[in-house]
Order: structure tokens, then C-alpha cells, then sequence
């Protein structure tokens, strides 16, 4: 693309939409990057000021054969936030921060917000409330609403609660023809979407194999591909929309604003925090503590906990050389469970290195909670030469299956010659891999790819994911097919070509045969 092009694009799009446009090389420099390894420069970014900019802005991008990628917080880990074309960034606040229509429904209420509220916001406005969108991800500082919707994100709770899918009742959003379309009035939903999804989803339910992969797939939280569960639920055509708008990473449509829903604050919870000598061990136990239906059960390994305490001071009394389970109840009869996790931990057979900690204050318990979401923060140059990268930084596996597959990711990991810190849902079967890679070797990406590969290998011999709450980008995308089969590939394909035949929106990051290393950023030792 010559300059000339980007400059008449930018006047272009200037005289058509209120809001901003960046089409300076300095100032397009912070949509380049998003949390991922990548960096790419797009030909202009869009700041659009309301939905009639959005839609002016789909519109002109199709005519123009250009493709719109959009941008939350950009702090996406797999690079679905970067594009080549136009990146539409929504600016932090007026039309895209707003949040109103609160409403209470029982023990629950209802928000709607604009794609541009922070997490953070919308967790403070209900917390104001009474109630939180249990959701509840660690980059809630810098991620928004529309981000979150786009990746199907979630956080610990997910175990309890499910993914943000569970929450989102309405959304509005941009189709590939500039039409404002809400999910909640059917009057505005295009007549060849109502067609073709019934059609698909005919085909699919009737299609027992892919049926049956489906219901296998639902057993654990999945955030790779189009969310195609919601094809057997029994919801209306806008509901399912919605729902497939979920973790679409901007490739079907562009978001103005969701309806939400709250649960009621949970103020009665305790936290037990038990110390593994193995991390098979800590998965065995896992597996166990499950079945007490508890409301999370993250893991920490030793390896992580020795980079974490060099960033941040620990609790008094944790075991620095033991691999970690923090398990959270929470709810009327909490207590109880508390005893239930002791007895099962202490008569089960589990060794471990230290007595059983309990928290009950609330004070307690969110030391413990800052201590784990900031692990993401703190881990990433542990050494001058090593970079804790995000290459296979997400991955899922049924949870009754979580200890081998540790055993298994461990031996490639020893293969390689690797060192790796792990941590994670692991009460959802996700967990967070972070390689070290020593920056100052040769071919690095040659070393990503291959790690990549292997790590992958071993997901898929345990029907695993590549991202479990993540989402998709060009980081995944070309492992999609391996992970779910041709045939519901095939139907992920149809998807897309129901919602967006021309391919405007967001390229590369749910389909791509490209290597993952494209795009890489050089300056990855930095
Ligand atoms: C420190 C850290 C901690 C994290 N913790 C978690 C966690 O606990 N749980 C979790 O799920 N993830 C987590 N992530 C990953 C990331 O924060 C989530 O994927 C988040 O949901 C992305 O939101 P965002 O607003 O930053 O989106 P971006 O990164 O800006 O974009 C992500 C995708 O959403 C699309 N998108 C954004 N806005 C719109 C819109 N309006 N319409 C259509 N598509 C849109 C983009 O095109 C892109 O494909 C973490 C990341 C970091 C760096």
C-alpha cells in the first residue's frame, strides 16, 4: 500500500464520520500492538464517535475492499486485534462507555452497556449495586466489554459460573452491509440471516456426528472457533446471534453495545490454599475437589511462584517450593464445604508439603485473589535472557484428564529443553503455559513453532483446545481445523459465510493456513 492510498483513505473517511482517524506512522503506533507477539501497522485506525460512525465505516470499508478489524482494550493475547486494513478503536468514553437501562429481576439484574466499557467500570457499577458479572477477568483493567464479548472471556469463577456466553442477553452490532442489527428485535434482524441460520441449524442438529462431537466439546470451557453449542439450545434466532457473536473475535460483526446480566455479590466465601510437592499431584487432587462443586480451583506451579516472589511480597507462611491450589467456596454453607475440601484433601491419599491454609476474612481471601491475577503482569522477563511469551498460553482439556495431560506437557517440555511456568483455571481444565524462550538463540520463531506443535499434539490427543477463554486470533487459527475435525470446521466455515460473504471483517484470526509466526514482532527481547 503507497502512502498516496493511506492518505486518500484517510480524507475519505475524515469527511464521512464525526470521529477521529489516525493515518500518521507515530500516532498509528499504539494499534499495532496488542498483548500478543505480534505487531502490525494498519492503513488507518478509526475512532468512530457513535453507531451511525460504525456503520458509515462498514459500509465505506466494503466499497472500498478493505478489511475493518475492531479494537477493545487491545489486550488480547493471540493478535485477533491487529489488522492490515482499518482498525476501528472504540475511545474510552461518551457513546461507548455508557451504561444504563439497570434493571433488577429477582437475584439477578440486568445492564446494558456500550462495547467500550471498561470491565473494570461495569464491575464497579454493579458492584455499587449489589451484584457483579461473575465473568470476572484478570485484565479488567485495560479489557472492555465488547473485547470481553468477542473472546468469550471469563475468569476463575468459570467453573461456578461459565464463560460471559452465560451473562449476555442482547446485542447490538454493525453486519457487513452497515445495518444496525439488535438481537432482541427481531424487526432488525436481515431476512437472509434468519434464513440461512435456520437452514444451518436444521442441517447441523440433524447431523448426529457433529451433534455428538458438540455435546462431548460442552463438557469444558472452550473459547476456540465459532460458538457453534449454541445451535442445540433451544433460543431464539436473536439469542443465537447473540451467542455467535461470542468469541467471534470481530469476524462477524461489529459490537455497539450488549445487555448483560448480574448475579447477586457473593459475600460469603473462603479460600483453602493447599501446597503439591508434584503438579500430577496437585492435578489428581483437582480432579477430586470437583466434585464438591466448588467455585474455583486455580493452580500455581513452584516454578511460578519463584518468579512471582520476586516481583511481589507473598503471604506469610506459603510453601516458595511447592506447587499450588487455591480453591474457593462461596454461598450459604460455605463453612461446611471448607471442611469437606480438608477431609478430602487430608484423607484422600494427597501428599503434601504443608499444612492446609484456610482464609474466611475478606481480606484474606482477596490477598490471595490480587496474588494470582497478577501473575500474568509480573512473569514475562523473569530473566534478563528469557521471555515468558505467549505462544501456547491457553490451553484446555476435559478437567478429568487435567493430571496426565500435566505429565504429558511436562515430557515435551523436557524434551525441548524448555523451562515452563504453568498456572490456570485448573478446576476448568485451563491452563496458562508460559515457555521461556532465551531470546538471545537463534531462530526464534522457528523454536516458537516447534513448541507450538508439540504443545498442540499432546491438547489434541485429549480432545483439548487451543484456547479455553482467550479466544481465537492468528495465533490459533491455523490449528482450528486439527482441533475440531472437518466437520465442524466445514459448518465454522458457513458461519462466516452467512454473516460476512465478503470477508470484511477481521481476516486470518479464525481461519488461516499462515504460519503463526507472521507478523511477528522483532523486538520480542525488549
Ligand atoms: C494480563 C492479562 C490478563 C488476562 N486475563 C484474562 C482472563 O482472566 N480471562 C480472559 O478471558 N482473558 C484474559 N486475558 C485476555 C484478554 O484480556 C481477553 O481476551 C479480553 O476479553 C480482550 O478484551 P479487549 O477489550 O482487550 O479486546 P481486544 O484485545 O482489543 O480485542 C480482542 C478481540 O475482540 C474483538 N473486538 C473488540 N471489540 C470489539 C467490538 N466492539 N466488536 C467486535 N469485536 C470486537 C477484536 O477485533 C479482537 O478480535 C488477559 C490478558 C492479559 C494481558
Amino acid at each position: 500500500m503507497t502512502f498516496d492510498y493511506r492518505k486518500s483513505l484517510a480524507d475519505k473517511l475524515g469527511h464521512l464520520i464525526r470521529g477521529g482517524v489516525v493515518a500518521d506512522e507515530v500516532k498509528l503506533r499504539p494499534f499495532t500492538r496488542d498483548q500478543s507477539i505480534y505487531q502490525i501497522e494498519p492503513l488507518v485506525a478509526a475512532l468512530p464517535e457513535n453507531q451511525a460512525d460504525v456503520l458509515k465505516l462498514v459500509q465505506f470499508a466494503a466499497e472500498e475492499g478493505v478489511p475493518i478489524t475492531a479494537r477493545g482494550g487491545g489486550s488480547g493475547t493471540a493478535g485477533s486485534a491487529l489488522g492490515t486494513g482499518i482498525v476501528m478503536a472504540l475511545p474510552e468514553n461518551g457513546f461507548w462507555a455508557q451504561m444504563d437501562d439497570f434493571n433488577v429481576s429477582g437475584p439477578e439484574c440486568k445492564v446494558r452497556c456500550g462495547a467500550g466499557v471498561l470491565h473494570n467500570d461495569l464491575q464497579t457499577f454493579l458492584k455499587q449495586r449489589g451484584y457483579y458479572l461473575p465473568a470476572d477477568v484478570s485484565s479488567a483493567s485495560i479489557s472492555r466489554i465488547g473485547g470481553n464479548i468477542a473472546t468469550k472471556a471469563s475468569g476463575p469463577h468459570a467453573l461456578k459460573y461459565g464463560s460471559i456466553d452465560r451473562f449476555l442477553d442482547q446485542a447490538v452490532f454493525v453486519s457487513d452491509r452497515g445495518e444496525l442489527v439488535d438481537t432482541a428485535e427481531a424487526a432488525t434482524i436481515p431476512l437472509r440471516l434468519v434464513r440461512q441460520l435456520a437452514d444451518l441449524q436444521s442441517r447441523l442438529r440433524n447431523d448426529a456426528k457433529a451433534v455428538n462431537i458438540l455435546r462431548q466439546r460442552q463438557r469444558f470451557k472452550i473459547s476456540s472457533g465459532y460458538n457453534l453449542f449454541a445451535f442445540l439450545r433451544d433460543i431464539s434466532l436473536g439469542q443465537l446471534i447473540a451467542q455467535l457473536l461470542v468469541g467471534s473475535v470481530g469476524s462477524l460483526g461489529l459490537l455497539v453495545s450488549a445487555t448483560l446480566r448480574g448475579e447477586i455479590f457473593e459475600r460469603q466465601r473462603a479460600a483453602v490454599l493447599g501446597c503439591f510437592p508434584g503438579m500430577v499431584e496437585a492435578g489428581r487432587a483437582v480432579n477430586a475437589l470437583r466434585h464438591l462443586k466448588v467455585a474455583a480451583i486455580e493452580m500455581i506451579s513452584r516454578e511460578t511462584m519463584q518468579v512471582l516472589k520476586q516481583h511481589v511480597s507473598l503471604p506469610n507462611g506459603l510453601d516458595m517450593d511447592a506447587h499450588l491450589l487455591l480453591v474457593e467456596v462461596s454461598g450459604p454453607g460455605c463453612l461446611e464445604q471448607v471442611d469437606r475440601i480438608k477431609t478430602l484433601l487430608q484423607s484422600g491419599g494427597f501428599r503434601m508439603t504443608a499444612p492446609l491454609q484456610v482464609a474466611r476474612a475478606e481480606a484474606g481471601i482477596d490477598e490471595l485473589w490480587s496474588l494470582r491475577k497478577r501473575i500474568l503482569w509480573v512473569i514475562r522477563h523473569p530473566q534478563p535472557h528469557l521471555r515468558a511469551l505467549s505462544v501456547v498460553n491457553d490451553v484446555g482439556v476435559p478437567p478429568q484428564l487435567l493430571a496426565e495431560f500435566i505429565h504429558d506437557v511436562q515430557q515435551v517440555f523436557a524434551r525441548l529443553k524448555i523451562e515452563v511456568l504453568i498456572y490456570g483455571h485448573a478446576g476448568s481444565g485451563n491452563l496458562h503455559l508460559r515457555p521461556l524462550f532465551d531470546v538471545t538463540l537463534p531462530d526464534l520463531a522457528g523454536r516458537i513453532r516447534k513448541v507450538a506443535d508439540a504443545v498442540y499434539e499432546v491438547v489434541f490427543r485429549y480432545g483439548g483446545t487451543v484456547s479455553a477463554e482467550h479466544g481465537m486470533g492468528r495465533l490459533r487459527a491455523p490449528y482450528l481445523r486439527r482441533e475440531w475435525g472437518d466437520r465442524l470446521y466445514e459448518y465454522m466455515r458457513e458461519v462466516k459465510a452467512i454473516f460476512d460473504p465478503r470477508g470484511v471483517f477481521n481476516p486470518d484470526v479464525v481461519f488461516s493456513d499462515r504460519p503463526i509466526t507472521e507478523h511477528m514482532r522483532d523486538d520480542l527481547s525488549i
